[in-house]
């Protein structure tokens, strides 16, 4: 078995048994890169020589034995996390040279745990899509299949996990961008409680919804990440001064009597057939492990789509406002003056799907129709969060898919905006609601393609999914299986 075939917790052990070194760790991942990058194409910078600058320091930190967490463990980062001196792109062309001049809060995390950093995966355009298609640079491809996409937007890190391109990646989610990809890729992906990581430094797409989290290749190594990662930071004023416990210690912990909630709003009719019996049989499985099922009701989920699209595209447009070729990133040449700088600026550097959601919700916030579509679909949003707290009155972890397909064809759903939109359908409810969820692996289709399971928890209540989901991967071997590429 080759070295970047392992998980975290694989090699903390190995690495500080000496039966390796950070070196050899790095050997095995960028010849995995050199093999199936031109395939997969997960990334879009790859820091390599950088990679073996910091491989040299975590070598020298393992011999005297101060190493922590992630100390010579090869980590990719999502390319919309400032890395500072490292391009961050956001996969758009108007960042396409951007070079922030400091750091994220996460990767400042990461970098204190010791991680070295693989690279800066692919995502669609400012994190806006469900497949990466919508990267201003290049789609990427499902390592399962190639001929599909592997979901998105954090498809980049998630290929990359699933293709043993890195060890562990981070993601961000603002309607289902770690869990969606994390399902199509076959892996586990994390989206914690809004305010429980530090979005400083994430580039903003929409506030009140974006969270980073972990995209790893079992339960375990989430938590372990979710440690480096998790805490309050000043600098991010909505990140939450929560106390944070040791995820890894909510691992091994016996489900009997959790009460786990099936929404039967997300069994719903159009639904992937494979995906359906997946889920389902999961949900047996749990409960042969001690598990109680309970129905429980979502009522508004019906309305999470539309009003999602209103809010995260209201924000969108107001974030994105920065880009106008002043003081960074492209700037179009040519313009009579001022005014005809910006609009060529941004109509040559932003893709379409982002021009559309600039547009439609300039028009829904503008004078007249502010209390018609954006004060409406914050008021859908409470509802949708009271549904979460009434149901969590009845189950302490709720179960659904991920998605309700599994990995789509490149190309198939591009240009249809509604389809691809529809994608989101099982994860958006639980950005609105900010509570925290997991997808984990739970089955292949016919076709072999991986299934996701979701979970979701209270606010906070991170530990209890981890705990629900460590306990059904245990007793499952579908996190163990690779693609073929
Ligand atoms: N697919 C959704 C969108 O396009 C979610 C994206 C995300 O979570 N960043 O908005």
């Amino acid at each position: 078995m080759k070295l970047n075939e392992l998980t975290v917790s694989e090699l903390r052990r190995l690495l500080d048994s000496r039966g390796t070194k950070p070196q050899e760790v790095l050997d095995d991942v960028y010849n995995r890169i050199d093999a199936v990058e031109d395939k997969v194409k997960a990334y879009i910078t790859i820091t390599k020589d950088a990679a073996y600058e910091t491989a040299k320091d975590a070598e020298q930190i393992i011999l005297s034995n101060k190493q922590s967490l992630l100390t010579g463990i090869p980590v990719a980062v999502k390319d919309n996390m400032c890395t500072k001196g490292i391009l961050t792109t956001c996969a758009s062309k108007i960042l396409y040279n951007f070079k922030p001049p400091y750091e994220s809060t996460v990767t400042a995390c990461l970098k204190e745990q010791g991680y070295i950093l693989t690279g800066k995966t692919n995502l669609d355009e400012f994190a806006m899509g469900s497949s990466t298609e919508n990267s201003g640079f290049h789609t990427t491809r499902n390592p399962w299949d190639l001929e599909r996409v592997p979901g998105g937007s954090s498809g980049g890190s998630a290929a990359a996990v699933a293709a043993d391109e890195c060890i562990a990646a981070l993601g961000s989610d603002t309607g289902g961008s770690i869990r969606q990809p994390a399902a199509l890729c076959g892996v586990v992906g994390l989206k914690p409680t809004y305010g429980r990581v530090s979005r400083y430094g994430l580039v903003a797409f929409a506030s009140s919804l974006d969270q980073i989290g972990p995209i790893t290749k079992n339960v375990m190594d989430s938590a372990i990440m979710l440690n480096a990662i998790a805490g309050h930071d000043p600098l991010d004023s909505t990140s939450a001064p929560a106390e944070v416990p040791d995820f890894a210690n909510f691992l091994g912990q016996d489900i009997k009597g959790l009460k786990i909630g099936i929404p039967k709003e997300y069994f719903i009719e159009g639904m992937d057939k494979d995906v359906d019996d997946a889920v389902r049989s999961a949900v047996k499985k749990l409960e042969s492990l001690g598990a109680i099922p309970v129905a429980v009701s979502l009522p508004h989920t019906g309305y999470a789509v539309a009003a999602y699209y209103i809010l995260a595209t209201s924000e969108a447009s107001s974030n994105l406002a920065r880009y106008d070729g002043v003081k960074y990133g492209f700037r179009a040449q040519g313009g009579k003056d001022l005014l005809e700088m910006y609009m060529n600026t941004r109509s040559q550097g932003f893709g379409a799907e982002v021009k559309r959601r600039i547009m439609l919700c300039t028009y829904a916030l503008s004078a007249g129709y502010y209390d018609a579509y954006y004060k409406k679909g914050q008021q859908v949003r409470t509802l949708i969060k009271q549904d979460f707290d009434s149901a969590f009155k009845e189950a302490d972890v709720i179960v659904t898919p991920t998605s309700p397909t599994p990995a789509f064809k490149v190309g198939e759903k591009s240009t249809d905006p509604l389809q691809m939109y529809l994608s989101d359908i099982f994860t958006i409810s639980v950005n609105l609601a900010g509570v925290p969820a997991i997808s984990i692996p739970c089955g292949f289709t016919k076709n072999n393609l991986p299934i996701g399971l979701q979970m979701i928890g209270r606010h906070f209540d991170e530990g209890l999914i981890l705990t629900a989901a460590y306990a059904y991967e245990q007793s499952t071997d579908w996190h163990k299986r690779r693609p073929a590429l």
